[in-house]
């Protein structure tokens, strides 16, 4: 791809584009299935993705922050004669995602070669709006994109997996190295499927403790899970958490990356019977 002079590409808005047909075309079809379907695209650029899929779906909101880029995008369209795209100029951390769901169409599907600097609030953001998505597709840095996709055990499996697992399954689809962007980033990257239809299948008796409780086991990952659960909450009581492992059977050894989802649901749903408690901890 040329450098445009007047589109110098913005370091701040991680605008790395896509260069690579095969690869798009491989993007587009992961994203496509009925041909009546709305796909939210997050941070469409100059149209790399939003052009093939406009062709393959029946409609695409296409939300994008960069001004320069809206404008060029739609001048684009325009040449094509695509009408089924409309380009929102914002910020998709803004966005409110509920405006797309309607009680005639079924949940809705994301695409989007997320800048890397908002991955983590923008999966936030799709977790907070599960019920109206079927899947998400979407590329990350490779190395959250590992964390994303690890099993317990590993360097690479922490909050993050955990967190995620429980609301979506996620699943590795392509690799895209450096080398089909432009500007050339410094890392690798991959595509990953987020599928909101199949979340893990035992549910937290309390998601907030649940969530609290994954996120202070990881908070000190070379301590053992009593430690770092206690340190996390200060004034939190040694005997409860004791207790509470000794329910579940897990030895208060143990470091966090060695517990699976049904051990973490376990232990929070043991710890939410002394949430009282520990409310103020929580
Ligand atoms: N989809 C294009 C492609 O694959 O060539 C561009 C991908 S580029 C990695 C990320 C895009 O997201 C850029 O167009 C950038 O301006 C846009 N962007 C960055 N932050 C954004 C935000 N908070 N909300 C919406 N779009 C954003």
């Amino acid at each position: 791809m040329k450098k445009n002079p007047e589109l110098s590409p913005k370091k701040s808005l991680g605008q790395h584009f896509l260069t690579d047909p095969a690869l798009i075309n491989k993007i587009v079809a992961l994203a496509r299935s009925e041909s009546s379907e709305v796909v939210l695209e997050i941070g469409p650029g100059k149209g790399a993705l939003t052009l093939p899929l406009s062709r393959a779906v029946g409609r695409v909101i296409a939300v994008e922050k960069d001004a320069r880029l809206v404008e060029l995008l739609k001048e684009k369209l325009s040449r094509e004669a695509i009408s089924n795209v409309e380009i929102i100029n914002q910020d998709i951390l803004e966005f409110d995602m509920c405006r797309l769901a309607s009680p005639s169409q079924n949940r809705y599907k994301v695409l989007g070669n997320l800048p890397y600097n908002i991955s983590s609030p923008v999966l936030e953001k799709l977790i907070e709006n599960q019920s109206i998505l079927s899947r998400a597709v979407l590329m990350f840095q490779k190395e959250v994109a590992e964390r994303l996709c690890a099993s317990p055990g590993g360097k690479t499996y922490g909050a993050l997996t955990v967190l995620v697992r429980y609301h979506a399954a996620a699943s590795a689809m392509l690799k895209a190295p450096r080398e089909v962007f432009y500007p050339k980033p410094k890392v690798d990257s991959m595509v990953l499927e987020l599928d909101f239809e199949r979340p893990y299948s035992r549910r937290a008796d309390d998601e907030a403790v649940f969530k609290k409780v994954v996120k202070a086991a990881f908070s000190h990952r070379r301590k053992t899970l009593l430690n770092s659960l206690g340190l996390f909450y200060h004034s939190w009581d040694r005997g409860i958490l004791e207790d509470a492992m000794k329910m579940c059977k897990i030895d208060p050894k143990r470091r966090a990356e060695t517990l699976d989802m049904d051990e973490f649901l376990s232990l929070a749903s043991a710890l939410s019977l002394t949430k009282n408690n520990a409310d103020d901890k929580f």
